[in-house]
C-alpha cells in the first residue's frame, strides 16, 4: 500500500508504504488500512502541526463510490466493505472519499502527471490485467455502473484466447505485462522468461522477441484506435510494468497507431509519470475535492 500526505496544489508532502499483509485474511487488510490511515493523520500532526483536512483512500475491485462502499475485490477479499464510514470514524469525522485504483491514478495522471493541462485524455495501465481510466475536464468518467473505461476487456481478436472476464480475445489477454511474459515463456521454453526480459531481447534484436512484442504493441494499438474513434482523447497515457519498458513500446507502439488511423487525429502517446504513487496521489486530490465541493455547497 502506498500513502502520502498530499497539499492542495497536489505536491507530495509525506510519503509511506506498507505491505497490505494480505496472506492474514481479509480482516487484517482492513486494519491495516485503518491502522495506516490513522498513523499518517498523526504524522501529519507531528510533522505540520495539523491533522489532515480529509481523506481518500484507492482500492482496487469493484466499488461504490457515491455510497463509500468497496463492493468487490478478488485479491482482498472483501465483499461489501464500507470502507468511506469505517475510515472517517477511525480519523475522527473527517470527509472521506473512495475511489477506484485505477481511476484516481488516472486523476492524478491527468491533473499533476503526463496529462497536465490537458482536457481529455486517456489512461492505460498495462500490469497483471490493463485498466484505463477516461479524463476529462480535469476528473474521470467513470460511466453509470463505475465500469468506464474498461479498455482492457475490449475485444481486438474475437475468438482469441480467453479472458477472465469470461469473453475471448479481450485487450488485456494480448497486450498486458503478464500477456507479454505467458507468450514469451511460451516463445523461450523458459517458464521464468517475463515482458522485461522479453523487451531486453527486443532491444539486442532478438527475431522472436520481436514477433512476440510486435504482437503485443499491435493488439495495443488496435485498441487505442477504437478508443480514439470512440473519445477523441488529445492524449494517451500508458503507464503499468509494461510501459517501464520505455522507447522500447513507446517507439512501436505510436508508429501502430498512426498507421491504422484514417479520419482520427493522432493522439499524442505518452508514458505515465508518477509511477506507482498515482494513485494514491489522486486519492489525496480525491479528498482535497470534497473540501472543495462542501465550500461550493
Ligand atoms: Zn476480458
Amino acid at each position: 500500500m502506498k500513502a502520502a500526505l498530499v497539499a492542495q496544489d497536489g505536491s507530495v508532502l509525506y510519503e509511506a508504504r506498507r505491505p497490505t499483509g494480505r496472506e492474514h485474511g481479509t480482516d487484517a487488510v482492513v486494519a491495516t488500512i485503518l491502522d495506516f490511515a490513522a498513523d499518517l493523520a498523526q504524522e501529519g500532526r507531528t510533522r505540520f502541526g495539523a491533522a489532515p483536512l480529509a481523506a481518500g483512500v484507492a482500492v482496487p475491485g469493484t466499488i461504490d463510490e457515491r455510497n463509500g462502499i468497496a463492493v468487490f475485490s478478488a485479491n482482498l477479499g472483501w465483499r461489501d466493505l464500507p470502507m468511506r464510514k469505517l475510515l472517517g470514524e477511525r480519523l475522527g469525522n473527517i470527509p472521506v472519499a473512495l475511489g477506484h485504483d485505477v481511476r484516481s491514478g488516472g486523476l492524478a495522471e491527468g491533473r499533476i502527471g503526463a496529462g497536465r493541462g490537458v482536457d481529455r485524455f486517456l489512461f492505460i495501465a498495462l500490469g497483471t490485467g490493463i485498466a484505463g481510466a477516461i479524463g476529462i475536464h480535469g476528473g474521470i468518467e467513470a460511466g453509470a455502473h463505475g465500469y468506464g473505461g474498461e479498455i482492457g476487456h475490449v475485444v481486438v481478436r474475437p475468438g482469441g484466447p480467453q479472458c477472465g472476464c469470461g469473453a475471448r480475445g479481450c485487450l488485456e489477454t494480448l497486450a498486458s505485462a503478464s500477456a507479454v511474459s505467458r507468450a514469451w515463456a511460451e516463445a523461450t521454453g523458459d517458464p521464468d522468461a517475463d515482458a522485461a526480459a522479453c523487451a531486453l531481447a527486443v532491444e539486442s534484436g532478438d527475431p522472436a522477441a520481436l514477433v512476440v512484442w510486435q504482437n503485443a504493441v499491435d493488439a495495443l494499438a488496435d485498441g487505442i484506435v477504437l478508443a480514439q474513434s470512440l473519445l477523441d482523447p488529445s492524449t494517451v497515457i500508458v503507464g503499468g510494468g509494461l510501459a517501464e519498458a520505455g522507447d522500447t513500446l513507446f517507439t512501436p507502439l505510436r508508429a501502430a497507431v498512426t498507421e491504422r488511423l484514417t479520419f482520427q487525429m493522432p493522439p499524442k502517446v505518452v508514458p505515465a509519470m508518477l509511477k506507482d504513487t498515482a494513485a494514491s496521489l489522486g486519492a489525496g486530490l480525491l479528498a482535497w475535492d470534497l473540501l472543495s465541493m462542501e465550500v461550493t455547497a
